[in-house]
């Protein structure tokens, strides 16, 4: 398991720049303000329209084009009903479990679950595929439930380590098992378009819980998923 301290005695030690491209983070929880949903969505977004639109008049651009003078609304709506909703535990899936009925004991992966989201510290896009496994007991979980999990936690500025451990968490205390594994695969936008420019790179995180530390499971978890030695992420984006 991860220590919040380790990331963080280590995090002091280096700069705002270090940190942004060697994309640390400081801690397993997204770090919120205590007043974080004192404004409604309504008063953030007539905010962040104020702010955004200060930012591209500072960059020197005409607000009164019109293929421009929408854009600091659609972004602030954007940001906060779409790409950054998964802030707001309002947004997060109801969970409907079921009795596991069958019986069925065996490991169940869903693969190839698309999710987008943004590396908090450049606020530009990661785009990937998480692999979820687990174990049931008592209870079973809807299958299009997994992917909206992965997608709520990927709806906030985010460091893929930490989207990898939110979900793990997430899944682990919903449906009562250690039994989990997942693998995250992504492409940083923020190593291929700025940066050090590496199109050919992308990242994986896991995390392994209950029997998935076994090496037998987890060699069965990784069988089941064929990973493939090119990330099928960046075949989409080179096609
Ligand atoms: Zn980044």
């Amino acid at each position: 398991m991860l220590k919040d301290s380790n990331y963080s005695s280590n995090a002091t030690l280096l700069t705002d720049d270090d940190i942004g491209d060697d994309h640390l983070m400081t801690s397993l929880e997204t770090p919120m303000r205590a007043d974080a949903f004192e404004l409604s969505a309504e008063e953030k977004m007539t905010r962040i329209e104020h702010h955004f639109r200060e930012i591209m008049l500072t960059m020197g651009l005409d607000l009164s084009d019109d293929s421009l003078k929408g854009t600091p609304k659609r972004v602030a709506k954007m940001y906060i009903q779409e790409i950054f909703s998964g802030l707001n535990p309002k947004n997060k899936p109801k969970v409907a479990l079921f009795d596991n009925k069958y019986g069925y004991n065996e490991m169940l992966v869903e693969k190839d679950i698309t999710f987008y989201s943004n590396c908090e510290h450049h606020f530009v896009p990661i785009i990937g595929k998480a692999h979820i496994a687990y174990i049931a007991k008592d209870k079973v979980i809807g299958l299009s439930k997994l992917n909206r999990v992965v997608q709520y936690f990927a709806k906030r500025p985010q460091v893929q380590e930490r989207l990898t451990m939110q979900v793990a968490h997430h899944l682990c205390s919903i449906l009562g098992t250690d039994d989990i594994a997942i693998i995250v695969d992504a492409h940083h936008l923020c190593v291929s378009s700025r940066g050090v420019q590496d199109v050919n790179s992308s990242t994986i995180t896991a995390y392994y819980g209950g029997v998935f530390l076994k090496e037998a499971k987890k060699h069965e978890f990784l069988q089941y998923l064929n990973l493939p030695a090119k990330s099928k992420v960046l075949e989409v984006l080179q096609s």
